[in-house]
C-alpha cells in the first residue's frame, strides 16, 4: 500500500487560463455600472452594455454579435482597472474587506463578457472570432499584468497578509488572503523593474502563442478528409457507421459518398471496424501528425517557443523549471513527486500493454488480409475489437442502441436526483448560442433554483475537439444573496443519422458522466467569494467520481433502454460489460501516462528552445519504452491541454485525482451507491466548498482519512511489484 499524500498542500491553477480554474464570471447590470455616457451611447445596441433582461439573467445569445465583443472587452478592462484604482486610492488603512474582498469583487463585467467570448472560441469559432482572440489575448494578458504588477495594490495586500495571524479571519477568508498574496508573488510582484518588464513581454508572447497553437490544431483537424466513393472500401463497417459517414458527407455538401474525418467520433469507429488497413493508416496518420506537417499550421516552432518562454518566466521568478513553478501549488508539490508517481504506475502499465499487444499481434498474424507485419497504432482498435468480441462476445455496435443520447442524459439527471434530490426542467425558451444547444434549469428537491446548465453535444467545424465543462457564471454572494451559476457542457458526441438518433459509445457515455461531475461542482458551489483556487490535481475528483456510476447495473436499469423497443439492457449484456471492464486497460493507461510523461519532460527540460521536437519526443518515448503499437494520447504538436489549455505540467492530474475518486467511491460502495447521507456529506464537505480551502482537509472531512492508492490499482487492474 502506498500513501500518496504525506505533507500535502493547498491550491492552485496554472497562470494560463483554464476551464475549471479561477476564471470567475458574473453579470453586473449596466444600471449600476460606471460606464461614461458617451461609451453607453456608442454602444446602445451592444447587449453587454445593458441589463440582459433574460430569465435567470443568462447571456442574451440571440442578440450577441461578433462585433459586440471588442468594445465590451475594452470596457471590461477599463472598469476593472477603475475598480482596482479605487482600492489603491482608498485612504483608509488596508483591511481584509477594503482590499482583499474588494479585489475579489472587481472585474465582474469583464468576466461575464470573457466567459461568453471564451465559449465562442471553443464551440462556435470562425475566422473573425479567431482574429479577435489574437487581438484580445495580448490586451487581456497586459491587463492581468497591470493588476498583478501594481505595486501599490500589492503593498496593500501584503500589509493585510503580514497581519493575518492576528486578524481573526475565518477559514474561507484566510484561504482567499493566502492565495491572493501568493498569486501576486507568482505574478511577479517581487521582481525589480527590469524583470517586471521582461515578465510582461513573456506573458504577452505566451498568450499569443497559445492562441496560435489552438488555431493550428483546429485548422489541421478540419483540413483532413477521408472521402470514400467506392463501396468496397467500406468493408467491415457496421451499417450505423456507414450511415454516419454518409450523413457527414451530406453535411459537407457531398451526396452519395462517405466521409470520415479525424474528429474522434468519426475516426474511432473507422479504426475499430475497417478491414482496409491502408485506409486505417491514412486516417490515423492524419490524426497523429496534426501540427507536424511542415505547412503553415505546423506547431513545432510554437511548442519549442512556448516551452522555452515558460522556462524563462519560471527562472525569472526563482524556480528551476516551469513544472516546479506550477506544481508548487498542487497537491503533488514537486516535479520529482509527480515523476516518481508516474514511474511507479508506468512499470505495471507497460507490462500489461505488452501482454495486450502480443495477443493482438497473434490475431493479426492469423488474419489473411493483414499481410505480414508488426502491429501498428492504426491496427490497435481493429484487433482489440476482434478480441473483445472473441473474449466477451461484446461489440460496441450491440451496446450503442441502449445508449441513446437522450436516455443517457436522463440517466445522469436521474442519478443527480437519487443522490442529491435535483430536478431538471428543460427551458427551450432561453437564448442559446447555437440551435443544437439544450438548456435546463436545475432545482433542489424543494423547488429552489440551483442554476442553469447548457448542453452542447455534437461536433461542428467551429468546435474544438474533446469535451469540457465550462460556463457563463460562477456562483458567488452579492450583498449576502447568492448569485446562481450557469454551467455548460460541450462535447463532440456521435451525431444522429437519417435513421437513428444519436447512439453513444461507452466512452462517450462515460465522458458525459465525467463532465457532469464538473458541472455539479459548479452548481453546488457555496462560498462567499468569486475567487476559487482549485489544485489542478484535485480538480478531477468531482468529475471522475461520476464515471463510477455510469455502468452500475442499478443505474443502467434506470436509463439504458433500447432506442427502438424501449427494452431495458439485458442482464447478459450488463454482465459482459462488467466482465470486460479491465479489457484494454493497459493500452488506455499507457497512452495516457505516455502523454503525461511527455508533458513533464517538456516542462522540466533544461533547454527546450533548442531541441528538435520530433527527436525530443522520440527520446522521451524511447526512454520509457513505449511500444510501437501505441501512440501517446497526444503528441506534442496537438497537445492542446498543455500548450493552449491550463494543464501544463498538469496532465498527470487526471490519474492523481483518480486516487481520490476511487477511494471516495468506495465510501459509496460501503453504504450503497445511492446512499443519500454519503452523498450529502460529499456535497457538503467536497463539492460545495470546492476551491475555497486545502483540498485534502476537505477530503478527510468527508472520508475520515487520507486516500489510499489501492482503489486506483484495483480500478485499472494494475499490480505493483514490491
Ligand atoms: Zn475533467
Amino acid at each position: 500500500m502506498i500513501i500518496l499524500f504525506v505533507g500535502l498542500i493547498v491550491i492552485a491553477v496554472a497562470a494560463t487560463g483554464c476551464k475549471s480554474g479561477k476564471t470567475v464570471t458574473g453579470q453586473e447590470p449596466a444600471a449600476e455600472a460606471v460606464a461614461t455616457d458617451t461609451t453607453l451611447a456608442a454602444n446602445a445596441d451592444n447587449p453587454f452594455f445593458k441589463p440582459y433582461g433574460t430569465a435567470f439573467n443568462v447571456p442574451p445569445f440571440d442578440r450577441i454579435k461578433t462585433e459586440h465583443f471588442l468594445p465590451a472587452i475594452e470596457e471590461g478592462i477599463r472598469r476593472e482597472q477603475a475598480e482596482v484604482d479605487a482600492i489603491v486610492a482608498d485612504r483608509k488603512k488596508p483591511t481584509f474587506e477594503n482590499t482583499v474582498a474588494a479585489l475579489d469583487h472587481a472585474g465582474i463585467f469583464l468576466s461575464e463578457v470573457n466567459s461568453v467570448f471564451g465559449s465562442y472560441q471553443g464551440a462556435l469559432t470562425n475566422k473573425d472570432i479567431q482574429a479577435l482572440a489574437s487581438q484580445t489575448a495580448p490586451m487581456l494578458a497586459a491587463h492581468r499584468d497591470n493588476i498583478a504588477l501594481n505595486e501599490k495594490l500589492f503593498a496593500r495586500v501584503k500589509a493585510v497578509y503580514d497581519q493575518r495571524a492576528t486578524l481573526g479571519l475565518g477559514r474561507e477568508e484566510l484561504f482567499l488572503l493566502e492565495t491572493t498574496y501568493k498569486d501576486f508573488v507568482r505574478g511577479g510582484a517581487l521582481l525589480d523593474a527590469a524583470q517586471k518588464a521582461r515578465f510582461r513581454e513573456l506573458n504577452q508572447e505566451l498568450a499569443l502563442l497559445s492562441v496560435k497553437f489552438g488555431n493550428n490544431v483546429l485548422a489541421e483537424t478540419n483540413a483532413f478528409q477521408l472521402l470514400i466513393d467506392n463501396k468496397a472500401d467500406l468493408a467491415g463497417l457496421p451499417p450505423s457507421v456507414v450511415d454516419m459517414a454518409a450523413a457527414t458527407a451530406k453535411q459537407a455538401g457531398i451526396e452519395g459518398k462517405w466521409l470520415f474525418t479525424i474528429q474522434v467520433p468519426s475516426m474511432t469507429p473507422f479504426l475499430t471496424y475497417s478491414e482496409r488497413r491502408p485506409l486505417r493508416e491514412r486516417l490515423h496518420r492524419a490524426y497523429f501528425m496534426k501540427g507536424d506537417n511542415g505547412n503553415e499550421a505546423d506547431n513545432k516552432e510554437n511548442v519549442r517557443k512556448i516551452a522555452a518562454l515558460r522556462l524563462e518566466r519560471a527562472k525569472l521568478l526563482g524556480y528551476p523549471s516551469h513544472a516546479a513553478y506550477v506544481l508548487e501549488l498542487n497537491m503533488a508539490k514537486t516535479p520529482e513527486k509527480v515523476t516518481s508517481f508516474l514511474a511507479e504506475l508506468w512499470q505495471p502499465t507497460l507490462a500489461k500493454s505488452k501482454e495486450e499487444a502480443a495477443a493482438l499481434q497473434a490475431l493479426m498474424d492469423r488474419d489473411p488480409r493483414a499481410g505480414k507485419g508488426q502491429l501498428a497504432s492504426w491496427d490497435w482498435w481493429y484487433y482489440t475489437e476482434k478480441l473483445r468480441q472473441q473474449k466477451y462476445a461484446l461489440d460496441d455496435a450491440a451496446l450503442r442502441p441502449y445508449f441513446k443520447l437522450d436516455n443517457v442524459r436522463d440517466g445522469v439527471f436521474a442519478l443527480c436526483g437519487k443522490l442529491y434530490g435535483l430536478k431538471f426542467i428543460e427551458r427551450p425558451d432561453l437564448p442559446r448560442y447555437h440551435p443544437e444547444v439544450q438548456v435546463f434549469e436545475v432545482q433542489e428537491a424543494d423547488g429552489r433554483h440551483t442554476g442553469v446548465v447548457y448542453l452542447d453535444f455534437h461536433p461542428r467545424p467551429g468546435k474544438r475537439s474533446g469535451a469540457w465543462s465550462g460556463g457563463f457564471r460562477r456562483a458567488y454572494y452579492e450583498k449576502g444573496v447568492r448569485v446562481p451559476p450557469i454551467s455548460s457542457i460541450v462535447c463532440n458526441f456521435t451525431r444522429p443519422t437519417a435513421d437513428a438518433p444519436a447512439l453513444l459509445s461507452t466512452d462517450e457515455v462515460e465522458t458525459f458522466f465525467h463532465e457532469f461531475g464538473h458541472t455539479l461542482a459548479t452548481l453546488f458551489s457555496q462560498g462567499r467569494f468569486r475567487g476559487r483556487t482549485v489544485a489542478r490535481d484535485s480538480v478531477e475528483l468531482p468529475s471522475q467520481i461520476m464515471e463510477h456510476w455510469a455502468f452500475e447495473p442499478e443505474l443502467l436499469a434506470v436509463y439504458a433502454k433500447h432506442y427502438r423497443t424501449g427494452e431495458t439492457i439485458p442482464k447478459a449484456l450488463v454482465d459482459k460489460l462488467e466482465a470486460s471492464r479491465l479489457f484494454n486497460q493497459g493500452f488506455i493507461t499507457a497512452e495516457y501516462l505516455a502523454a503525461s510523461i511527455l508533458d513533464m519532460d517538456w516542462h522540466t527540460a533544461p533547454d527546450p528552445g533548442s531541441v528538435d521536437v520530433r527527436t525530443f519526443e522520440k527520446d522521451a518515448l524511447d526512454t520509457i519504452g513505449l511500444i510501437p503499437g501505441i501512440q501517446p494520447r497526444y503528441r506534442s504538436t496537438y497537445f492542446s491541454h498543455i500548450f493552449s489549455g491550463g494543464y501544463s505540467a498538469g496532465y498527470y492530474a487526471y490519474i492523481w485525482s483518480e486516487v481520490l475518486d476511487c477511494d471516495a467511491y468506495e465510501a459509496f460502495q460501503e453504504k450503497g451507491i445511492f446512499d443519500r447521507a454519503t452523498a450529502e456529506s460529499f456535497r457538503k464537505n467536497v463539492l460545495e466548498p470546492f476551491g475555497t480551502e486545502d483540498p485534502m482537509a476537505q477530503y478527510v472531512r468527508f472520508r475520515g482519512a487520507q486516500p489510499k492508492i489501492d482503489g486506483l490499482l484495483r480500478n485499472r487492474g494494475l499490480v505493483i511489484k514490491k
